[in-house]
């Protein structure tokens, strides 16, 4: 008999073992430094969690550290402290917002202005929790690609958001050094407060989610609420600062409260949905914190160089192999024989002025050597590259070194197709909707931007 339940038990394990993990990522954007009443909707859902054995992760505005301690409400710190502290933005949705702030500016100016501008709401909260925010995530739809090295900068490795502009197969990648959470689709999940879709149809998509997830090699779920939602009807920057408004704070308006009885609904529905995933088999709840740990290191698996090279010649992009993924840069860097190493991508679209068809070998040598020199010295890869006094683009540089790899001898120059471009939205509307900026807006220039670091984009691996 025993020996039959021990038989039984190594089964079950091994078949743990074989069934892809789903990690759920349960996080909360808290901002509302307007009504007070949003301090005790934190408080409520950091406590409930705590009661259901649940770790998630808070992201806190600058501002809204400051007010929770000019109203004194250590109950509310403490209460968050014992979840993951993420930083959401100095002042969120008071102009100039990130997007707007950094439209016109390029990639180095623009993330020395975010870290001007941000830094310091960042040192507040964690100052005010006692804690380093292991997070960020832009205010709505405000994202802007020069953030990430200013985030870098100042010690964030994760970014953990929704939007659009920039994602790949549904699930976290590496993007200009840091590990992102964005663009889930279907995996980004939540029950929704309002009713609007009954909470039998988001627990089949999560049980859904789980079961891919199970056959897949494991997975990621991200949900996301803000604690003001769950006490209001509408959003507390939307009543002040639509389509781009400043209002001075003696101007300030409440937004509108939900009744008693509905918000209690509402922390209901939540407490539903945790509960479910609870009880759900092979799924467990992590925080912004453990990120790092799940997924692997970015260090990019050793490959064949002339399989690197074929891969370029099929299109610039990043690999994905057996051992692991590399990034465009990480293939170019392989590709001229540097130490693997995270460097950014150029700071502006080069483009190729030397038209003959093939470049003399010595000549094609001393850019390479170059080209090695730049990526050193600066980290980055460079936006154009010199044959004597004419220049290629990056793209056909690396198309072209591909050629030379496989084949030595005379330098064809060939032309290189920029694969990775189709990770980013077009559609610079939609990306930056979002009712505090002004109607319309729509920054080309920060797609443009994110595009040139898609040679840092590769998908995140679960370890
Ligand atoms: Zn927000």
């Amino acid at each position: 008999m025993f020996r039959v339940l021990l038989l039984l038990l190594a089964s079950a394990a091994t078949l743990a073992a074989a069934q892809g993990m789903t990690y759920v990522i349960l996080w909360f954007d808290t901002e509302d430094y307007v009504d007070p009443i949003a301090d005790d909707a934190a408080l409520r859902i950091a406590n409930d969690l705590t009661r259901l054995g649940v770790q998630a992760t808070f992201k806190v505005v600058g501002e809204k550290a400051r007010v929770l301690e000019a109203r004194r409400r250590r109950d509310v710190i403490e209460a968050l402290t014992r979840h993951s502290i993420g930083y959401h933005s100095d002042w969120h949705s008071i102009q100039p917002v990130p997007s707007i702030d950094l439209q016109h500016l390029g990639w180095l100016e623009g993330a020395d202005e975010f870290q001007r501008r941000q830094e310091g709401g960042f040192r507040d909260v964690g100052r005010i929790f006692g804690i380093t925010p292991v997070c960020y995530g832009q205010p709505g739809s405000s994202w802007a690609p020069q953030s990430n090295l200013a985030l870098r900068r100042m010690g964030i490795h994760v970014y953990l958001d929704e939007g659009i502009q920039v994602g790949a197969n549904d699930q976290p990648v590496w993007y200009d050094g840091l590990l992102y959470v964005f663009k889930m689709g279907p995996y980004q999940i939540r029950a929704d407060l309002d009713g609007h879709t009954p909470f039998s149809k988001t627990s089949e998509q999560f049980d859904e989610a789980v079961q891919h997830f199970a056959t897949n090699g494991g997975g990621l779920i991200s949900t996301v609420y803000h604690p003001t939602e769950f006490v209001h009807t509408e959003f507390w920057d939307a009543v002040n600062f639509a389509n781009g408004a400043s209002r001075e704070r003696d101007q300030w308006v409440l937004p509108h409260r939900r009744a008693a009885d509905d918000a209690e609904h509402c922390f209901r529905i939540l407490t539903e949905y945790v509960e479910h995933a609870k009880k759900t088999p092979g799924v467990r709840f992590i925080t912004a914190n453990d990120l790092l740990h799940i997924y692997s290191s970015p260090v990019p698996p050793n490959v064949d160089v002339r399989i690197l090279a074929r891969h370029f010649q099929n299109g610039i992009t990043f690999l994905s192999v057996s051992s692991g993924d590399l990034s465009a840069a990480d293939v170019l860097l392989e590709l001229l024989g540097v130490p693997p190493q995270y460097v950014d991508g150029p700071t502006f679209r080069g483009a190729t002025t030397y038209l003959e068809p093939s470049i003399p070998e010595p000549l094609f040598d001393a850019t390479v050597q170059d080209v090695r020199n730049f990526v050193q010295v600066n980290h980055r890869l460079p936006s154009e590259v010199f044959v004597g006094s004419l220049r290629l683009s990056l793209g056909d540089f690396a198309a072209t070194l591909a050629g030379h790899v496989l084949s030595p001898g005379p330098v064809r120059v060939a032309q290189g197709r920029l694969e990775f471009e189709r990770y980013f939205t077009n559609d610079t509307e939609a990306a930056f909707r979002w009712p505090i900026h002004p109607r319309g807006f729509a920054p080309a220039e920060l797609l443009e931007l994110a595009r040139l670091q898609g040679w840092t984009l590769k998908p995140a691996r679960l370890r």
